[in-house]
Formats: C-alpha cells, sequence, structure tokens
C-alpha cells in the first residue's frame, strides 16, 4: 500500500502551483535566473523516514538558511560566550539586509540578519584557522547537518561577490565597531562563499530533522552539535528566522524557521520533524511566496504549532490499583508514555495522595517510553519517600529506563522485569 504523506504532499503542491505571485532575488542576477516554476516539499522525521513531493532533488543555493546552522558551528567551535559578545539574539523586526548594530557596542542585533550572519561566519572553526580553512569548516559542518558531501555553486558566488555592496557596507560598519576584527572583503567572501553552498529541498529538511532530533542526524546517526547549540539556535530562528515577518510567522505557522533568497524555507518542530519547500518567487521579506502558504497549510492541517498544547499529562498515570492479597497485596502505579516535569508531578501527587495501605508498592515503568532527568529524580524521591515511610518499594522497569536507580539517602528499590517476581509466594524478593 502507498503511504499517505507523498500524496498528501502532492496535492498540497497542487495546491499552490498556480500562484505566480512574488519575484525572483533580482539583486543576484545568477538567482535571477532561476527557474521559476520550481516547487518541492519535503517532509524528514526525526527516526529518518523521508516524505517528499516535486522538485525535491534539484539543487540550489542555501543561501540565509545557511545562518542558524553556521551560528551551531560557531557556538559549538567557540562557546557560547564569545560568540554572544560579538552577536545578540533581539529581534530586529528589519528586513535581512538592514545595518542594524546596537548603538552603543556595534553588536549585530542577531544572527539571522547578514550583519549578525557576517560576524558569525568570522567565528565558525579555531581562531586560528585561515580564511579558507574556515569556509571548509562550515561547508564540512553544514554537509553533517545534511549527512552528505555538499559542494558550492561557483557561478552563484561569483555573481552575489560582484554585487556584494550592501554586504561590505554593513561589513565595514562592523570593522569600524571592532566587532570583525579583519579585512571586511574576507569575511563577507567567506559568508557569501557558505550562502552559495548547493543544497535540495531533501537536504534542507535532512538538516532541519538534525535540529529537531537534539543534534544528531537521523540517517547518519551523526551528534553534528550539542543540545543546548540546537536549543540556542531553535530559539533564534523562532524569534528572528523570519525577520520583519517573525511575528506573523509565530502566530499562523509557530515552527522555528528559516528562509533563503534562492527560494528553500526550512522548519524545524522540535521532537517531531524537519520540513523543507522549495519555490524561487519570493515576497517582499525575501521569503518564498508558495513556501510561506505551504508552511501555513502543513502547520493547520497537522497541528504543528509549537504552542499547540499537548495531551494532558493526566495521562502519565495509567492506572493505580491492588494486585494479590493478605501480605502479598501490591499497590501498582502504572505509568506510561514520554514522563516529563508535568507527568512526573502528576505521578508523585497520585502516589502521595493514595497513601497506600499496602506495605509493598511498585512503580510500573513497562509502558513509560522515555523519562527526563527531572522526573527521574522525582520519582526517585517517592520512592525514598515511601521506604522511609516503611514500604517496599519495586520499580517495574524490564527496559531500564531508569538504568541503576539510587533513591539516595535511606531510601531501597528491588528492580524487576515483571509485576509476577513481586507476586509469586516462592520467590521472596529482597
Ligand atoms: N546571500 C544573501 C545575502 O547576503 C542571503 C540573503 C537571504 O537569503 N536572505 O544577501
Amino acid at each position: 500500500m502507498r503511504s499517505i504523506i507523498p500524496d498528501y504532499l502532492t496535492e498540497a503542491l497542487g495546491d499552490v502551483e498556480s500562484d505566480i505571485s512574488g519575484e525572483l532575488a533580482g539583486y543576484i542576477p545568477e538567482l535571477a535566473a532561476a527557474d521559476p516554476e520550481r516547487l518541492g516539499a519535503v517532509f524528514a522525521m526525526v527516526d529518518g523516514a523521508v516524505y517528499g513531493a516535486g522538485d525535491i532533488d534539484t539543487e540550489f543555493t542555501i543561501q540565509s538558511i545557511s545562518k542558524p546552522f553556521t551560528y551551531a558551528l560557531a557556538l559549538s567551535d567557540r562557546g557560547f560566550d564569545p560568540v554572544l559578545a560579538k552577536v545578540g539574539v533581539e529581534p530586529s523586526g528589519e528586513a535581512f539586509n538592514q545595518i542594524s548594530l546596537e548603538s552603543d557596542t556595534g553588536r549585530p542585533l542577531n544572527p539571522m540578519i547578514n550583519a549578525g550572519a557576517i560576524t558569525v561566519h568570522s567565528l565558525a572553526g579555531s581562531e586560528q584557522l585561515n580564511p579558507t580553512e574556515r569556509v571548509e569548516r562550515v561547508v564540512q559542518g553544514l554537509s553533517a547537518f545534511a549527512g552528505r558531501a555538499l559542494t558550492v555553486d561557483e557561478a552563484v558566488c561569483a555573481s552575489e561577490l560582484e554585487h556584494a555592496h550592501r554586504n561590505l557596507a554593513i561589513a565595514h560598519m562592523l570593522r569600524s565597531h571592532d566587532i570583525l576584527t579583519e579585512d571586511p572583503r574576507v569575511a563577507v567572501d567567506g559568508y557569501i562563499r557558505q550562502c552559495a553552498v548547493l543544497v535540495t529541498a531533501r537536504d534542507l529538511a535532512m538538516m532541519a530533522a538534525t535540529l529537531a532530533n537534539r543534534g544528531v542526524n537521523p540517517r547518519t546517526g551523526e551528534q553534528v552539535v550539542r543540545e543546548p547549540v540546537v536549543r540556542q539556535v531553535l530559539s533564534v530562528m523562532a524569534t528572528c528566522g523570519m525577520y520583519d515577518a517573525a511575528g506573523d510567522w509565530a502566530t499562523q505557522v509557530g515552527i522555528p524557521a528559516k528562509s533563503g533568497v534562492a527560494g528553500g524555507l526550512i522548519g524545524a518542530l522540535p521532537g517531531q520533524i524537519g520540513i523543507a519547500t522549495f519555490s524561487p518567487r519570493l515576497d517582499p521579506h525575501g521569503h518564498s511566496v508558495r513556501g510561506v502558504t505551504l508552511f501555513e497549510r502543513f502547520s493547520a492541517d497537522m497541528g504543528l504549532h509549537v504552542m499547540e498544547v499537548p495531551a494532558a499529562a493526566r495521562a502519565a498515570v495509567r492506572s493505580n490499583h491492588v494486585v494479590g492479597k493478605g501480605p502479598y497485596a501490591i499497590r501498582v502505579f502504572q505509568l506510561q508514555g514520554g514522563i516529563r516535569f508535568a507527568g512526573a508531578e502528576r505521578a508523585v501527587r497520585e502516589t502521595m495522595d493514595a497513601a497506600p495501605a499496602q506495605a509493598r508498592v511498585a512503580l510500573d515503568l513497562t509502558m513509560v517510553s522515555s523519562i527526563d532527568d527531572v522526573s527521574r529524580r522525582m520519582l526517585l524521591e517517592v520512592v525514598r519517600r515511601l521506604t522511609l515511610d516503611g514500604h517496599e518499594v519495586y520499580l517495574i522497569d524490564p527496559d531500564s529506563i531508569i538504568p541503576d536507580p539510587d533513591p539516595g539517602d535511606g531510601g531501597r528499590v528491588t528492580v524487576i522485569g515483571d509485576l509476577e517476581e513481586a507476586l509469586s509466594p516462592g520467590r521472596t524478593v529482597t
């Protein structure tokens, strides 16, 4: 049977195909020569499944979609402080190529506008790298996000370099404030090469999925950047990724995103999906017209808005019941699903409220798929308190969701794989 998702994507593309509004990026002559009819969309799930329709293997230049990824590389290579000292995280509310620097420090407001991105490019790789090595580091890093070796489109690069007056003006401003400490031309050269990296919609979706998957490429399994870096990058994409349309985007689409003037558009929804669309005609903000419409539709059709409230944490406690009789009676709290703070709080409350009369209490984690650090600590503290109150506590944890549980001072827990192990009279579990 055919999957339903490619059919959905094909239908969505069909609905936007007739929209020929918008303009190609005329300020880069080579981009103005692109085929405006190209249209494609890809979903990359965080487990590596990929669905696509339309022009998903056509190469085009990444342009500004390189910005969040190069920001991730700079944060990884140099650490947060040196990068934050040079580039802020405040939305500018202005166009991508606005010369907007903080009035006192000269710091670019954020890494998504060109001023920030040129600075960020200068911070990629170790300080010792020469400009060529720095570009290599960026291309290699973008490739790791995509999961394949990417190359540079020399024609687009040369074409943009010839018309780079505005970016050069920005870079000179940055140099005058000592935000850039090198020749402004060198920084702009490197930045423009970074923007000329060739990608397909499939690559972009995989890059977005790597962000959505805590920095691990779903296909290669490579941890490209660490989780704190991903959180920083997604936050900045959410607030600044769509420049002066960031507020509209946040309310209408609600997915951390980034656009590029060659027509690419990505969205990364943490824990779920990386999405990419490709259609070259742009709106006045420099975002793909059909891409924006597609994202609005995807978000609405599939409930992808990041502020969409997830199912109630109540579901964390599946049941609370007593099994067995007499001295073998056990109060069982069966938990389920992915447990985070609100789910753990619910489980803690249920356990405390029940004030189990039974001497033996079991926390059944058999149906728990994941548990975060705070929830693990909360449950172990419950175990400790139950022990101190005189209970014998079992953790039913066949998959070692909580490996080596240590309930701490005065706590004691017996890990079993199955409730039967605690029930059978012949087997005294100690
Ligand atoms: N290279 C382009 C520029 O610097 C990127 C702009 C964009 O994609 N928004 O102007």
